[in-house]
């Protein structure tokens, strides 16, 4: 046997011996899309897409990170730590930047001393590059997206249910764990699950600018996991629920 061969056997029992990080880091590619840095992750085809949007959600990405060894579809997780990504020097939220409107509102509420033709400058910009951030996340025809966030800061499925068509809420008592969908198909199934649920497939009011209105727009299936930061074993009760539930 060469020593190449040897080696080469020594570093695939290597990786067969740890999966999770190896395995992801093979199956990883970073990637700048519409400014903002993203590692792509896509272990095997497959039609599902996967984000994670706000670097400081460590629990969600934690949740994400586990699931996807080995499995079909591909996961976009935003680099770094903070909720917030630099563009031309200015401060986004990224779940502001899928449309116009609300991106210009969040560059203005984050960037107060910043002159307004910057601001119109930056969304040129923007304009320009978010198909190229959408070619890669937004999932083939019938397939599903899903999203992962954490809250901290008292944001809970209350604040939702105002603003939903339907709701199922089976644990209201627990309200900051809790599943959002654009598709009524999708709605559903989940009202048979043990998990709060809120239907949103109709856009009302202004444009946020976030995806899960986008998607509503488009109607495209999107659901958001949210789940209390540090609530790892319930954010994953819910992934894989999805995944064994829903086509
Ligand atoms: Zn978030």
């Amino acid at each position: 046997m060469h020593l190449r061969d040897l080696s080469r056997r020594r570093w695939l029992a290597s990786l067969l011996a740890l999966p999770g990080t190896p395995l992801l880091a093979a199956a990883t590619r970073r990637r700048q899309l519409a400014g903002i840095e993203f590692d792509i992750i896509e272990p095997r085809p497959g039609p599902r897409r996967y984000l994670l949007i706000h670097g400081n959600e460590q629990t969600a990405r934690d949740t994400l990170l586990a699931r996807m060894p080995g499995r079909p579809g591909r996961a976009l997780l935003v680099t770094g730590n903070t909720r917030h990504v630099p563009l031309r020097g200015l401060q986004l939220d990224p779940n502001r930047m899928f449309s116009r409107a609300g991106a210009q509102r969040n560059l203005h509420l984050l960037n107060p001393h910043v002159p307004a033709s910057r601001i119109s400058a930056a969304l040129d910009w923007l304009d320009r590059r978010r198909p190229a951030l959408l070619q890669p996340l937004l999932p083939p025809p019938g397939g599903l997206l899903i999203a992962l966030h954490n809250n901290s800061s008292g944001y809970s499925v209350e604040n939702e249910i105002a603003i939903s068509h339907s709701v199922s809420l089976p644990t209201r008592g627990a309200p900051y764990d809790f599943i959002l969908a654009t598709h009524p198909a999708d709605f559903d199934r989940l009202a048979a699950s043990p998990f709060n649920v809120v239907l949103q497939h109709r856009p009302a009011g202004e444009d946020d600018g976030s995806l899960s209105r986008l998607c509503a727009a488009r109607s495209i299936r999107y659901l958001n996991i949210e789940a209390r930061l540090g609530h790892a074993e319930e954010q994953r009760a819910m992934l894989e629920w999805i995944e064994e539930n829903l086509p």
